[in-house]
């Protein structure tokens, strides 16, 4: 059995390595790093996958998201709703731009936000919403535009962790997750689901004006060389990164699959551990299981982290402290409530290694030990 890592990025390049050398050589041979044809290769072929009109590339997930509300004209002292139970960089950037996060709390099952907890946090300063999908699940989207359009709020989706995942509506028809908001986001840093060799971004959008104004924010507001339209950013995709991720892309629902039929392994062997609950499923959303996330009940969490970990077995905390009691938030946000299911999340959850190369006998002795340790 190989050692168990919380991802395996190493057995994935090597089954795919002749294609990724050359891809990479070629792009050596050419000498086009910046802006060279692989980029715009890679925003056609995303936006083919997400079957969205515009895809903007750029230079990390973290930057998308800050390009993405310096083109929806948002100023200083707006406020952006933003989940608690998230990873920092979606409400970092809000800060960055002198706008306010408003922090809100999750549902317990799908980890997401929803409008009914949105609704809570509406105020005449609220000028969009950034609905996260954690950890390769969508949040509900159909309600969360329904209020976003009678509020006249702007939606922007943080699509880093669930890149491939599709939004199911009531009458049947699907959307790729990022591209039913206003803008979606994502990022290409090598853990995620479509990960490239360093860091790596991109916005998708249906709105020609805003994909424009995009794409002229991520090169320093340039409408033509030296003349300059907007305060920008210097943000983009490396060629190389591109032709890698022109590469990955061709594999990448067969490795949503590899990680869903992982997923449904964990659920079968760990779904009667009473001290566990396996991560739900919602009726609208596929899910690409960016992470596995279990919930861990009495306070045994921590301890059955520490058990695995002695046992060769990595195990992650996705994520330990709820944004509102960061103290880089303290003077610059407002939570909504005591925010109790974020902060019970954070003393709960438990992420298990998940990628594209899980062996069955690696997993069978994660289940094994995890049981072990429930005796
Ligand atoms: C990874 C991640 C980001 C940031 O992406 P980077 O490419 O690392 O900047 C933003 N939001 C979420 C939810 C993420 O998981």
């Amino acid at each position: 059995m190989e050692k168990i890592q919380m991802v395996d990025l190493k057995s994935q390049y090597l089954k795919i390595k002749s294609s990724i050398d050359s891809a990479i050589a070629d792009c050596i041979d050419t000498t086009a790093f910046i802006n060279g044809p692989q980029v715009k290769q890679f925003t056609d072929n995303l936006s083919a996958y997400l079957d969205v009109p515009y895809v903007i590339a750029c230079a990390n997930g973290t930057d998308a998201l800050q390009i993405a509300m310096m083109a929806l004209g948002l100023e200083r002292g707006d406020e952006v709703i933003v989940p608690s139970f998230t990873y920092v960089a979606t409400a970092e950037v809000i800060g960055l731009l002198g706008l306010v996060p408003v922090m809100v709390d999750v549902d317990p099952s799908s980890f997401n936000i929803t409008a009914d907890i949105i609704k809570t946090a509406l105020s005449p300063r609220t000028k969009a919403i950034v609905p996260v999908h954690l950890f390769g699940q969508c949040a509900d989207m159909t309600p969360i535009m329904q209020l976003a359009k009678e509020h006249g709020l702007y939606v922007i989706e943080d699509t880093a962790q669930a890149l491939g995942a599709d939004y199911f509506f009531a009458d049947g028809r699907k959307m790729k997750a990022g591209t039913i908001g206003n803008i979606g986001t994502t990022s290409f840093f090598p853990s995620k689901n479509l990960g490239c060799y360093g860091d790596g971004g991109a916005l998708y959008t249906r709105n020609k004006e805003l994909a424009d104004k995009i794409g002229m924010i991520a090169n320093h507001g340039q409408i033509k060389k030296y003349v300059h339209k907007y305060i920008g950013v210097n943000s983009r995709l490396d060629t190389l990164q591109a032709a890698i991720l022109n590469v990955k892309l061709t594999h990448l629902d067969s490795y949503a699959n590899a990680r869903q039929e992982a997923a449904k392994y964990y659920d079968t062997k760990l779904g009667d551990v009473s001290e566990l609950s396996v991560p739900s499923r919602s009726e609208y959303s596929s899910h690409v299981f960016h992470q596995y996330t279990l919930k861990v009940k009495d306070n045994k969490r921590n301890e059955l982290k520490t058990y695995l970990e002695s046992k060769g077995i990595p195990a992650m905390i996705y994520y330990p402290i709820p944004l509102n009691d960061q103290e880089a938030f303290m003077n610059i946000g407002r939570a909504i409530g005591n925010l109790p299911v974020s902060r019970e999340l954070c003393s709960q959850v438990l992420s298990l290694p998940i990628h594209t190369e899980m062996e069955k006998a690696q997993q069978d002795y994660i289940i094994e030990n995890i049981k072990a340790f429930f005796k």
